[in-house]
Order: C-alpha cells, then structure tokens, then sequence
C-alpha cells in the first residue's frame, strides 16, 4: 500500500497499478525501454503490478513470462477491464491506459492515466484520466514521485 494525501483532493491508499499492454507498456508490440524496471520498482514500493491486454498480437503470456510479480490477464473488451478492476478494489487502484477500451476501467478507478506516445490516445481515454502524460515513462515518474502526483492532482 502507498498512501499519499493530496491537499484538496483527497487521500490516495494505492495497492493496484492495473496496466493496458499495447499502446501503453508497448510501441508496435515490443516493449517500451525501461517498462520492466519501472514495474519491478513500483512492486518494491508494496504496489501489485496487473496488466490487461485485449491479446491483439497474441503475445501477451510469452511477453511477461518469468516476470515475478507481473500479472498478465486477457481482457477483450472495456467491460472486461472495468469488471477486473472492480474485482480488487477500484478505490485501491491506479489504472493506465491509451484506448477507448481503457475508458471503463479510468472511470472507476481511484486515479487513471491516460498515456498518447506513439501509438495515440483517443479524445474519450483523455477526457476520462485524471491525468494525461505523453510517454510512459513520465506515468511512472509521476507514481514513483508523491511530490510530482501532489503539484498535478491538487487545486
Ligand atoms: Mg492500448
């Protein structure tokens, strides 16, 4: 658990980073550098790692075999990521995503990440994240950072 308070928005108990795979953790199918650092990271800092893939390449358990601590779930559509992360604890989770099939799962969460980078961001995935970052890397900055997630979410 990482708990951070947020002056004027509230205090954030994070247990979860539930994670989209293509488009976010991935550019054409090949992990973004330095993705598996960062996650390995945020699982030091007591924060469950999750991440829900539609499967598009089929690549899904290939890609995180052997990662201790990653989880990869087959998740094919919105419905199936919202009800994933309902199922542990959406006031306890941080989602990321890019899609529109990541927009369920931002309006539950406690605090979501819309990331554009190379392969876009659609306008409902923007609308719906609390906070809108253009590459990943700056996602697990901001998570790794409770001073940078403070200055962003406050008002
Ligand atoms: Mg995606």
């Amino acid at each position: 658990m990482k708990t951070i308070a947020v002056p004027t928005y509230g205090i954030l108990e994070l247990e979860n980073v539930v994670l989209d795979l293509n488009g976010t953790l991935t550019a054409s199918g090949d992990l973004i550098p330095g993705v598996l650092d960062c996650l390995q990271t945020l699982r030091a800092q007591g924060l469950k790692i999750y991440i829900l893939s539609g499967d598009t390449r089929g690549t899904l358990a290939q890609t995180f075999e052997g990662f201790q601590g990653i989880k990869a779930i087959a998740t094919k559509t919105a419905q199936e990521k919202k009800a994933f992360v309902e199922s542990i604890g959406p006031e306890h989770t941080v989602c990321v995503g890019n899609g529109n099939i990541d927009v369920e799962m931002f309006k539950v969460a406690r605090l979501s990440f819309c990331t554009i980078q190379a392969e876009g961001a659609t306008t409902n995935a923007v609308l719906h994240a609390d906070i809108v970052v253009t590459h990943i890397k700056h996602a697990f900055e901001i998570l790794l950072d409770p001073d940078k997630l403070i200055a962003t979410l406050r008002a």
